[in-house]
């Protein structure tokens, strides 16, 4: 087997296989921490599932994508730390978006939000009270919303941590908010971690909600969501590091009982340290030889969940129909707890699905041509199997109920590009177990997989840490991943310096 031939690239104190957002942020951390990191990812540019694609004219996501919390957040935390906020700006506009609400007797309705901190309008009456008049909700369920996000604001943290084996939906259900308010928290939630909310545990729904209610919803970033993982590459590559685009690691290479490397079938990246974000299933029963790890070991990771898959369409239209930068469009029916994710899976889908829209353009004009085109994205949730037939049923129902919400898009527009779970499935992870693969998140964040359940991001093997959306992180997509990032770079560290420091110490002290 070939070393990889410029010399440069023979020996690195770190590997990290994938450029998604976890892996980019621990590899730039453990840089600014002073080690030689090697950065290799199969996708020609960096960003993951949450990579910005350009041509000449437009920059835009491969489907919809927008942060929360708006700020603070960990993004603006990264950036500042490495001195790189010039680099990605980020941008929480006043006019974040906008909730679409169909009240029972067929009435829609648009609720404006800003991006900016929710906290703010909670100490203003008429601001907290805006959305669930919107709603049509009583005075005792806007009290008991109060109530509600006054306990998901100050709950200790052992009480979150208790809440680890309740469902987010019979907690919520539990403060009387009425119907209406329950759809809107069940739509939240089932956007935010794309799983069931009768299988979500509260307390990663308490602990994100709480960075939302405080933090404002709809951050994105100048010059496209995936800038700030560019600018990350850059500063790795500018501080010694190196990135390898385009290379498939095959194999994670293991000498000596640890790791020590990888391979990409034709060449070795070598370093005692690997860091896979390429997926906890992909990285156990993929890359790594067999043996390596305790059977036991290996068939929990084998029965972990992925989250469901998030699907539509991308729209190209030639005059601006758009006016919200984000928007979330719900009813009493369009959430989904577990049964009704079953019925939909049965081809029993709700009039209106749930719908989550973005517009680049609308938060950064730059990403558009500036002739009054826009590109849209569009979707909701499915099965995350690549091969399921319900990929197909999603990207019709998004499409009608594009098409209901803006009529005006059957005559403008120029451009329609689906996106499946197998297209997710070809951006992110291999599939290694029948039916995942196309998973809009990671492993699912369901009752038994987050907290205390949630995978450890050391790996039985020494030398092989997991970094992403699969472990060390709690909270929304790419914000999840960055807070894993930060967990990662932290705990390699730390394991590097009680490895210095035995490596020192002297022989029988
Ligand atoms: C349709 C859709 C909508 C979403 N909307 C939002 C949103 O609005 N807000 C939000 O915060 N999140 C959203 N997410 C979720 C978010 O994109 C992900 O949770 C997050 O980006 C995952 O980051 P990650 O670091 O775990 O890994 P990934 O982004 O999955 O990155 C993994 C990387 O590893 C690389 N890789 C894998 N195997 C190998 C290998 N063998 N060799 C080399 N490289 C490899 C991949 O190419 C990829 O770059 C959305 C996701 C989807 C699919």
């Amino acid at each position: 087997m070939q070393q990889i031939s410029d010399d440069s690239l023979d020996e690195f104190d770190v590997v990290v296989i994938g450029a998604g957002y976890g892996g980019v942020t621990s590899a730039a951390l453990l840089t600014h921490h002073g080690l030689r990191v090697a950065l290799i990812d199969k996708n020609d540019r960096p960003g993951g599932k949450a990579m910005t694609l350009r041509d000449d004219d437009y920059g835009y996501e491969l489907w919809p994508i927008a942060g929360g919390p708006a700020v603070p957040s960990r993004f603006h935390e990264l950036l500042d730390m490495l001195g790189l906020s010039a680099e990605a700006p980020i941008l929480t506009p006043d006019h974040g978006g906008e909730f679409q609400y169909r009240h029972p007797e067929g009435t829609w309705v648009a609720v404006p939000f800003s991006a900016h901190p929710a906290i703010e309008s909670l100490g203003d009456p008429a601001a907290a009270g805006r959305l669930p008049e919107a709603l049509g909700a009583s005075q005792e369920q806007t009290a008991a919303m109060i109530t509600l996000a006054a306990t998901v604001l100050t709950l200790p943290d052992d009480d979150i941590d208790a809440l680890d084996p309740v469902d987010a939906r019979s907690w919520i259900h539990g403060f009387g908010v009425g119907r209406a308010l329950e759809s809107y928290l069940f739509t939240l939630c089932n956007l935010l971690f794309v799983v069931a909310v009768d299988r979500l545990p509260a307390s990663e729904a308490v602990r994100t909600l709480r960075d939302f209610f405080r933090g404002g919803g709809g951050r994105y970033h100048a010059g496209g969501y995936a800038r700030p993982a560019e600018a990350l590459v850059e500063y790795v590559a500018g501080k010694g590091g190196h990135f390898l685009p385009h290379t498939r690691v095959r194999e994670i290479l293991v000498e000596g009982g640890r790791a020590a490397g990888v391979s990409t079938g034709r060449s070795e990246v070598r370093a005692p340290i690997v860091i896979s974000n390429a997926g906890i299933q992909p990285t156990v029963l993929k890359l790594l030889p067999e043996g390596s790890l305790p059977d036991d070991y290996v068939e929990r990771v084998r029965a972990l969940e992925p989250s469901w898959a998030f699907v539509g369409a991308r729209y190209v239209v030639d005059a601006p129909i758009f006016d919200a930068p984000m928007v979330l469009r719900f009813t009493d029916d369009s959430w989904w707890d577990d049964a009704r994710y079953q019925e939909a899976a049965a081809g029993h889908w709700p009039d209106d699905p749930l719908l989550f829209v973005t517009v680049p353009s609308l938060y950064d004009p730059s990403l558009a041509p500036g002739d009054g085109h826009q590109a849209a994205l569009a979707g909701t949730m499915c099965s995350p199997d690549p091969e399921s037939p319900m990929s197909a049923a999603a990207v019709e129902r998004v499409h009608e109920a594009m098409l209901q919400a803006w009529p005006e898009l059957a005559r403008h527009t120029v451009r329609r590009e689906a996106f499946t779970a197998r297209h997710v499935a070809a951006a992110s992870r291999d599939s290694v177990v029948a039916g995942q693969g196309g998973e809009c998140i990671g492993i699912a964040q369901v009752l038994g997989q987050c907290g205390h359940d949630k995978p450890d991001v050391r790996s039985p093997l020494p030398g092989l840490y997991f970094v992403g959306c699969d472990a060390g992180g709690y909270g929304c997509g790419t914000h999840q991943a960055v807070e894993s990032g930060f967990n990662v770079a932290s705990v390699v560290a730390e394991d590097l310096s009680h490895q210095l420091a035995a490596d020192l110490a002297p022989v029988g002290g």
